[in-house]
């Protein structure tokens, strides 16, 4: 509750999602003077309770609890936020795992492995346009150079705007994980709907976005004759049904969370008595299978590619889905079962830090509701019960793996 009334401009400290209103959103890019107050605080509180942070190179804190054995157990999230979002989503995973390694050392636990939390830099995007910074810097995935060249909404690179906040080592953080454990509110309604205290992940969706540019022929919508009409926006029509049904086509045939969607559309001229001309939309297809994520692209480009005249298109991102690791599900599932919490087991649809951690590692995530499914806005909300339930969970799966 502390570190959710830093980046809400009432600073005022919420205790229930009645007190919410739309005027308390959390707004903490990475970088920005809110971002530093609340890695301040997470770091004043890990001193507080005997722990040195870590700063590594891209700004991200680590937290170590040492081991007999050098093999590292990481739990970790992210500490900005989206603008004007919640005060859960990463920051929720960061604090509730510092809770954790206090458990631990509170109950003179004797780990045999070493166990570390991570609080990742810019995990939203919603500062330097590029999500996981941190994530992405650690895992080598985006190199050093490339990472510093980035540029905010300022005009400011990263590496000079992780130094003016005072967040940017003179070295890389040594280990990397054997397992990593992302511990995060669900940002969806499937939790609630299910009546289910617990998500196991086990895939992050994989995405592909096409930009999509429909050209036809402006014309007088009182004088031009239909059949010989070029518009554009019906055009575009028939690709956003074709969207539609190829996802619910994909889901049924590989049985799978297979989703497609056209949210952004821009209609030339965009007035009721003239045709379309041109319609500029971008089509967001995700998928938690690969082979469904590539049979839904494919159609789609096909239909594309069938008419080269009205559609030009480029797909401006890509991303197979991250498949979680059977040994962490099986040790956060076995934590649950013993602790007699009710769980299922789910993809995420969202993008988090686990994505790149788990190209070097071996990763789960744990989920708890989110009330009425709402994320990245104020009225975001996870129960303080869920929570506590969730780092429960999260202490006996890292005990699991630490006897693994
Ligand atoms: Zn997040």
């Amino acid at each position: 509750m502390e570190q959710g009334s830093i980046g809400r401009e009432s600073g005022k400290k919420i205790t229930g999602p009645e007190q919410i209103t739309d005027k308390d959103g959390v707004t903490r890019p990475a970088g920005s003077e809110k971002d530093k107050k609340t890695r301040d605080y997470f770091v004043g509180l890990c001193k507080k309770y005997g722990f040195e942070p870590f700063i590594d190179i891209y700004g991200n804190i680590f937290v170590t609890l040492n081991g007999k054995s050098n093999n590292i157990i990481m739990m970790g999230s992210h500490l900005d936020s989206v603008i004007e979002g919640g005060m859960f989503d990463g920051a929720m995973g960061v604090f509730s795992s510092l809770e954790v390694l206090l458990r631990l050392k509170d109950e003179n636990y004797k780990n045999n492995m070493t166990i570390v939390v991570a609080a990742f830099t810019g995990e939203e995007g919603s500062a330097f346009h590029q999500p996981m910074l941190g994530s992405h810097g650690y895992t080598g995935i985006i190199k050093k150079d490339d990472l510093y060249k980035l540029r905010n909404r300022d005009g400011k690179d990263f590496k000079s705007v992780m130094q003016s906040i005072e967040y940017l080592g003179d070295s890389e953080f040594s280990g990397k994980p054997e397992y990593y454990i992302e511990y995060h509110i669900e940002q969806g309604p499937v939790l609630e709907k299910e009546k289910k205290d617990i998500g196991i992940v086990t895939s992050i969706t994989g995405q592909c976005v096409i930009e999509l540019n429909v050209n036809g022929l402006q014309g007088h919508s009182g004088t031009t004759p239909m059949d010989v009409r070029n518009d554009a926006l019906v055009k575009a029509a028939d690709i956003i049904k074709f969207v539609d049904s190829i996802a619910r086509e994909a889901s049924n045939k590989f049985h799978n969370h297979s989703v497609g969607t056209v949210g952004e559309l821009n209609v030339e001229p965009n007035r009721f008595n003239v045709i379309p001309g041109h319609v500029y939309l971008k089509i967001d297809l995700r998928s938690e299978k690969s082979e469904s994520l590539h049979y839904m692209k494919d159609a789609v480009l096909n239909t594309l590619k069938a008419d080269p005249g009205a559609f030009k298109y480029s797909i401006i991102t890509e991303v197979e889905p991250s498949i979680m690791s059977d040994e962490v599900i099986n040790a956060i599932a076995n934590s649950v079962k013993a602790l007699k919490f009710s769980y299922m087991e789910m993809p995420s649809g969202a993008g988090h830090d686990t994505i790149p951690i788990s190209k070097i590692s071996r990763a789960g995530m744990i989920f708890v509701p989110s009330r009425l499914g709402l994320s990245h806005t104020p009225f975001e909300w996870t129960d303080f019960k869920y929570i506590e339930e969730g780092i429960e969970v999260l202490v006996g799966a890292v005990k699991n793996l630490d006897r693994s």
